[in-house]
């Protein structure tokens, strides 16, 4: 069985489009209106010659009540079934309080995390994800799934632990 990488964060921080930067495809759906991608979708994907599954997460409406709780639930499953996660955030948005429970549920897991900083479109927002830090989630991987910038040294780091 291939290892399996969920990638886990709150809508519109752009999981989907990385999700497709990872496969050198367009599969899965990005949407300008956020909650669009279905709770969990499974993709085959490779790199460096090494085959994985990505699993895309989603599907909330962001207005929705209790979003940060569904977020975390959501989170939760999916690391349950994953060997490794994928945690994105929004580097120009920063950290949320959603964010913050899922760090929570990362960190319980014990499982490997790479944390993505998305829409690090340009250097100089890059100087931007260094108070990434300070999740306790090791580095953080600045990358812009529109560009591709970034994405091949995240892609090592995710393989190098799945
Ligand atoms: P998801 O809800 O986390 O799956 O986010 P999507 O992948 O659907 O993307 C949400 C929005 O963010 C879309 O309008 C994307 O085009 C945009 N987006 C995604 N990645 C980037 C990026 O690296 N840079 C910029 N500027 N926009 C991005
Ligand atoms: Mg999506």
């Amino acid at each position: 069985p291939v290892p399996v990488l969920a990638v886990v964060g709150r809508p519109n921080v752009g999981k989907s489009t990385l999700v497709n930067r990872i496969l050198g495809r367009r599969e899965a759906v990005v949407e300008d209106i956020p909650g669009v991608t279905r709770d969990r979708v499974s993709y085959d994907a490779e790199w460096n010659g090494r085959a994985f599954t990505v699993v895309d997460t989603g599907g909330w409406d962001p207005d929705a009540r209790g979003l940060a709780e569904r977020i975390a639930a959501q989170a939760e499953i999916a690391v349950t079934l994953a060997d490794a996660t994928l945690f994105v955030v929004d580097a120009m948005v920063g950290i949320t309080d959603a964010d913050e429970e899922v760090v929570k549920i990362l960190r319980r897991s014990g499982k490997p995390v790479i944390l993505a900083a998305n829409k690090v479109d340009d250097q100089r927002t890059e100087a931007e994800t260094y108070g990434l830090w300070n999740l306790g989630l090791g580095e953080p991987y600045p990358v812009s799934a529109l560009h591709g910038r970034g994405s091949g040294d995240m892609l090592d780091a995710i393989l190098a632990v799945l």
